[in-house]
């Protein structure tokens, strides 16, 4: 959208699909309209399909098969119907009334055909060539009856464009061409509507430019009336980086040089044909490719010099291909092997798709079609059977079953690190690389890897250009309190820290005790909602974890919001598998040593991250402190502190006004306790989180180990919730003297748990001095006192609420924040 003279031509093409119907037609025709004010030369393919249904005619005929004129009038309904819907009944008869000459020229033709019984070229040429001048009588009229562009006329490309068939495919000659159309065009023409695809040969017999050809035809206007651009409207948002159907995180490139172009359509992108291009190269005219059904969307341009910092635009692939390796010390230094091995794959016709020598010319490899392999092994030990026999060629190989990925850009020339950036890619995903080859315009990389390797390897290498390297597939399990907390805090940070840090953060799916959802796409953090009550899936922890850890994106993390033991026992294997798991859940860190020390080795083996912040004190730096302090070589003696929020609460409101009992009830009312509030009185709760702060400090504690005065009263361990409540009060005079006792002697009750450095856990209530750091927290504050060789006069202590789904969330969170750096995040 370079130049604004108003002078200049721009030619839109639209394809088959995009004029498939009336509706195709209307929207066509507004695209158009909508065109800023330059000169416009429309060229138009035939309606989707005719084309096919045309040759099928000939085809039909050629067999004697007379349902060629049954197809005839359907072709001919179709167009009608079309018609009928966007012109006015007179303008359909005109219509219509030439349709029907060409109805029984075509007739004429095919009879002579079914008794010829061959066809041949120029009657293919001719009776294919009709679905074009179809499609664009109609759409001319469309455009005229709309009234919204002025000066529109038909041309008929056969009139104008001279194409002589070469072994190169059809040449088109310049001088006549543009002369014979600028001898058409009538000066005022301000809208041309162009057949695509067809086009005249010296002797002006009609002729085609082959299939497909409706994009070439685009590229020759473009020439012809030295356009200032050309644009493609196919049914794609332009050219993809892979494709999609192979590489789901495919997305559209927004600038390609022509070259580069060349080269993924070579390697079977979806472009558009090289040739095609060609006039429009030799003109540096820029080409768009846009999406006829989203018009509004940007799309592809295709120019000389495109504005673009991507080294890599796209990574293809070329399946069923053989390697062809010949090896021998008696080729060494001896001129001619290579164009011996080259001579005989000629002769037999065989194409070579790559090639690759090694500088110590013991061997050569190239690439050839596999359903071609069998022929070149027996082409090859013919012309190789005398160095064969005599030993100077220890082997012919032949290899199928192989692919070729090519990562194609212009601005690997010259960029170090693309290739290791590939190989390293290659590497991670496990794909073993059988042969290489990189041109001296190091425009492609093309390497060939085994057939089943080439999805896997597609997507990595991809990921290693296109996606930023901190991108995390989340699986959420758990989506209770806490889960449903995180998933907001992501949704409302995920744009932030994608913009800021590069951290791409995908929620892949959620999954609850019983059901989950994985939508395809991942989950639409700003809908987690309405998603989550699709949660259409009984749960299935295998097919859970094949949806999140796809290999199209780099890191794959678990984050388990549950308590269950049920989830921890599945650690071990993830984290052999190398996902990341971040959790608040206690039960696999508190759980038998033996398979906590399984985890750490498993997370160790497979370099997987396992985070747990929010196991101790929710958010609270509790444990990072922990790590900061060992890792720095200071000496922790001990670690005490009140961990248990529930716990803190009671004995910050206790004051011996109200009895013991009647707290508990409130507090279990208010949410503060677990629902059966023995879970808290127990002092499990404690006991597990002092076994995760003992395990860190190195310690090999059991739970077992560890010496809990329970607040459950003997003989109330079990029974229902309710039935305990109920008796409490009996206990209520004991709990009563414990206070009154500390508070003669100046002090409080404040349950606490207790590590040291000897091994030594104990969990209970303590009297404290009313001076105490733990006499003076706040509601339900945690509060950890680490008693180090650094801090021994004066302890360090780490306090503030601890309990909670938006602080315990919050502490998932900065895990998660904290393997994006572990993964080379710069936050
Ligand atoms: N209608 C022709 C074909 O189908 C030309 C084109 O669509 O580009 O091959
Ligand atoms: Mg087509």
């Amino acid at each position: 959208m370079s130049s604004p003279d108003p002078d200049s031509w721009v030619v839109h093409k639209f394809g088959g699909s995009s004029v498939a119907d009336a509706a195709c037609f209307a929207r066509v025709a507004a695209i158009v309209e909508a065109q800023p004010g330059r000169r416009l030369a429309v060229v138009l393919s035939a309606c989707k399909g005719v084309t096919d249904a045309l040759l099928q005619l000939v085809s039909s005929a050629e067999r004697q098969d007379e349902s060629w004129r049954a197809t005839l009038q359907a072709l001919r309904e179709r167009h009608a119907t079309i018609a009928a819907a966007l012109l006015p009944a007179a303008v359909v008869q005109e219509y219509l009334a030439e349709f029907d000459r060409d109805v029984a020229d075509l007739g004429s033709v095919l009879r002579t055909t079914q008794v010829m019984r061959t066809g041949g070229q120029h009657v293919r040429d001719r009776v294919s060539g009709y679905g074009e001048i179809w499609s664009t009588r109609l759409f001319w009229r469309t455009l005229q009856q709309r009234g919204q562009r002025r000066a529109i006329h038909w041309v008929d490309a056969r009139a104008c464009v001279v194409a002589v068939w070469g072994p190169l495919g059809p040449g088109i000659q310049w001088p006549l061409s543009t002369e014979r159309l600028h001898k058409l065009l009538a000066p005022d023409a301000a809208t041309l509507v162009v057949t695509g695809y067809i086009a005249s040969d010296a002797a002006g017999i009609q002729t085609t430019l082959g299939r497909n050809g409706s994009d070439f035809s685009a590229s020759i206007f473009g020439a012809l009336l030295s356009a200032a651009e050309i644009h493609i409207w196919t049914d794609v948002d332009g050219v993809l980086s892979a494709d999609p159907r192979r590489v789901p995180d495919a997305r559209v490139i927004s600038a390609l040089s022509y070259n580069e172009a060349m080269e993924l359509a070579y390697f079977g992108a979806k472009v558009i044909h090289p040739q095609t291009m060609a006039p429009a190269v030799g003109r540096d005219i820029p080409i768009w490719i846009r999406n006829t059904f989203a018009p509004e969307k940007p799309g592809t341009l295709i120019c000389a010099h495109p504005n673009s910092d991507q080294p890599v635009k796209g990574i293809t692939s070329i399946d069923e291909v053989a390697l062809v390796n010949i090896e021998g010390a008696g080729m060494i230094g001896v001129p001619g092997t290579a164009h011996r091995l080259f001579g005989a794959l000629r002769e037999e016709d065989i194409s070579v798709i790559l090639i690759s020598q090694g500088s110590s010319e013991h061997s050569i490899c190239c690439a050839i079609p596999a359903n071609q392999a069998a022929r070149a092994t027996r082409v090859l030990e013919r012309a190789f059977a005398r160095e064969l026999a005599d030993g100077q060629i220890q082997s012919v190989e032949v290899t199928g079953e192989l692919a070729i990925l090519a990562v194609v850009g212009d601005g690997m020339a010259g960029m170090p690190g693309v290739a290791g950036k590939v190989f390293s890619a290659l590497g991670t995903a496990n794909v073993n690389v059988r042969a290489i080859a990189q041109g001296a315009s190091e425009r492609n990389i093309s390497v060939v890897v085994a057939g089943k390797d080439a999805t896997r390897a597609l997507r990595a290498v991809h990921a290693g250009f296109y996606l930023s390297p901190h991108t995390l597939s989340i699986g959420v399990i758990g989506p209770g309190s806490v889960g449903q907390v995180l998933l907001d805090q992501l949704a409302s940070q995920r744009a932030r820290l994608a913009r800021e840090f590069n951290v791409d953060l995908r929620v892949r799916g959620i999954m609850s005790s019983k059901r989950m959802t994985l939508p395809p796409a991942g989950i639409d953090l700003d809908r987690w909602r309405e998603q989550l009550l699709q949660l259409s899936e009984p749960a299935d922890y295998e097919r859970f974890l094949a949806h999140v850890k796809v290999d199209y994106l780099p890191h794959t993390v678990i984050i388990d919001c549950t308590a269950n033991e049920s989830v921890a026992r599945r650690y071990y294997d993830w984290l052999a598998a190398g996902v990341h798991i971040i959790t608040p859940n206690k039960k696999a860190n508190s759980g038998e040593l033996g398979f906590y020390r399984s985890l750490q080795a498993a997370r160790r083996a497979s370099g997987a991250h396992y985070l747990y912040e929010a196991t101790v004190g929710a958010g609270l730096p509790v444990i990072q402190t922990l790590r900061d302090l060992r890792e720095t070589g200071d000496e922790i003696s001990c670690i005490e502190g009140i961990f248990s929020g529930t716990l803190a609460y009671l004995f910050n409101v206790y004051d011996g006004s109200m009895p013991f009992s009647a707290i508990v009830r409130d507090a279990k009312q208010r949410g503060y306790t677990e629902p059966d509030p023995r879970d808290d009185l127990s002092g499990t709760d404690v006991v597990r989180k002092l076994i995760i702060l003992g395990r860190e400090m190195g310690l090999a504690l059991e739970m077992s180990d560890v010496r809990v005065e329970s607040l459950v009263p003997a003989g109330l361990e079990s029974g229902s919730s309710e039935a305990f409540m109920e008796q409490l009060p009996r206990y209520d005079a004991r709990m009563r003297q414990r206070f009154e006792a500390a508070k003669a002697r100046g002090r409080v009750l404040r349950y606490v748990g207790r590590v040291t450095s000897a091994g030594e856990a104990t969990v209970g209530l303590m009297e404290l001095e009313l001076r105490h750091a733990f006499a003076n927290i706040a509601l339900t504050d945690n509060v950890v006192r680490y008693t180090t060789s650094r801090y021994c006069d004066n302890p360090l202590i780490v306090q503030g609420p601890g309990a909670g789904p938006a602080v315990t969330a919050g502490g998932v969170f900065a895990d998660l924040l904290r393997l994006a750096t572990f993964l080379g995040a710069r936050l």
